[in-house]
């Protein structure tokens, strides 16, 4: 499914810059000094538009600290008025959202667990109804498209249209690299079902450590998001939130001086022919694939009708697990990603015993 939201291009509101959407600042805003001296710091540089820092913080575990509450939104505007940047922070509720309006603060966000909870979207919907206000929705926790999409629909509904997608991760049912694991393909999915709305990356909660920050910010680069917010601290080592995946403003430009911005394309010919031959070359592949995925079903047939002859079940989990082994084995040897092979394998399977099961009612 493709919907136009009606949506202000970013480039009607983000100040003119060589530089796509950059948002930097402290996970949480903690002291009036802190917030103050890391955004005197970020704003230094030409690269950054827009300062962050949560005020409200949703944390997951109760204990943990969450956030100095609406006296940090007079911080905000006082580096606001300092700075010329905008400011921008996290909204978890109705009044959150009031208070944001009250204090002109410039970009609200919805963080990954409201964009889970369709009637809390709908409260802050209703109160930012009729102002012009950025506002950027994080993905939710779990990788579904449609809360997220829905999210966005809300606010678009009440007449919101200065709207960005955040990609931030998802929540990992199992120990990863990464603090969120960063599931592009439902990045992907955003950006198709969405064609025109703009999408940055928070490579900060993806990454979860300042280590691995730049190499999900190149990724994102890659992909073709529209900017970033990452998360800067004056003294990371003392940061009440997120401590281990802040950095220092001088340590993140660092990092962003290392990324490579690519183009969409180019309008050059030898570019054009050579991708273009690249291409067919993968369109006759993937249509050898595909054959060879029908000659395999054919034989799968052959199986099911064998089975059925000699009253066997369908799915044979001791065959399934050597075979899985087998394969896995295989990807190494080829320098496939085993990952990919197993979700692979495991798909071509299913479908195997779906075609067998089939098969069998078929012929009863
Ligand atoms: C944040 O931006 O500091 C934050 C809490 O992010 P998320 O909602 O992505 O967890
Ligand atoms: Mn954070």
């Amino acid at each position: 499914m493709t919907l136009e939201l009606d949506i202000t291009p970013l480039s009607s509101w983000m100040p003119e810059t060589p530089y796509p959407l950059l948002i930097a600042g402290p996970c949480s805003l903690e002291t009036e000094e802190q917030a103050l001296s890391t955004a005197r710091e970020l704003a230094k540089d030409k690269r950054v538009h827009v300062i962050r820092g949560g005020v409200w913080k949703p944390r997951t575990r109760p204990g943990s600290f969450e956030g100095i509450g609406s006296i940090g939104l007079e911080w905000m505007k006082k580096i606001k008025e300092e700075t010329g940047l905008m400011v921008g922070t996290e909204v978890a509720n109705a009044q959150h959202a009031e208070n944001c309006l009250k204090a002109d603060i410039d970009v609200l966000w919805i963080g990954a667990r409201s964009t889970t909870s369709p009637f809390v979207v709908q409260e802050i919907a209703d109160v930012l109804k009729g102002s012009d206000k950025v506002v950027m929705v994080k993905n939710p926790m779990n990788p579904d498209l449609s809360l997220w999409m829905g999210a966005l629909e809300r606010l678009n509904t009440v007449g919101l249209k200065k709207l960005v997608g955040i990609h931030r991760g998802f929540s990992p049912f199992q120990e990863t690299k990464y603090r969120n694991y960063p599931g592009w393909k439902t990045y992907i999915e955003l950006r198709r079902s969405m064609p025109n709305l703009p999408i940055i990356c928070d490579p900060s909660h993806i990454a979860g450590k300042r280590e691995l920050v730049g190499e999900i910010s190149q990724k994102a680069f890659d992909m073709g998001f529209d900017g970033l917010m990452v998360e800067s601290h004056i003294d990371p080592s003392c940061a009440l939130s997120d401590a281990a995946q802040q950095f220092t403003p001088t340590d993140l430009f660092k990092m962003i001086d290392k990324l490579v911005i690519r183009k969409q394309t180019i309008e050059d010919a030898e570019f054009g022919s050579k991708l273009d031959q690249l291409r067919n070359r993968i369109d006759i592949l993937d249509t050898e694939l595909m054959e060879l995925l029908s000659a395999r079903s054919e034989i799968v047939n052959q199986i099911a009708d064998y089975k059925k002859n000699n009253n066997v079940m369908a799915l044979q989990i001791d065959r399934w697990t050597k075979m899985m082994n087998n394969r896995i084995d295989t990807a190494n040897k080829l320098q496939l990603n085993d990952t990919f092979i197993k979700i692979l394998f495991q798909l071509i399977h299913e479908d195997s015993v779906r075609q067998q099961t089939e098969y069998i009612d078929n012929m009863e």
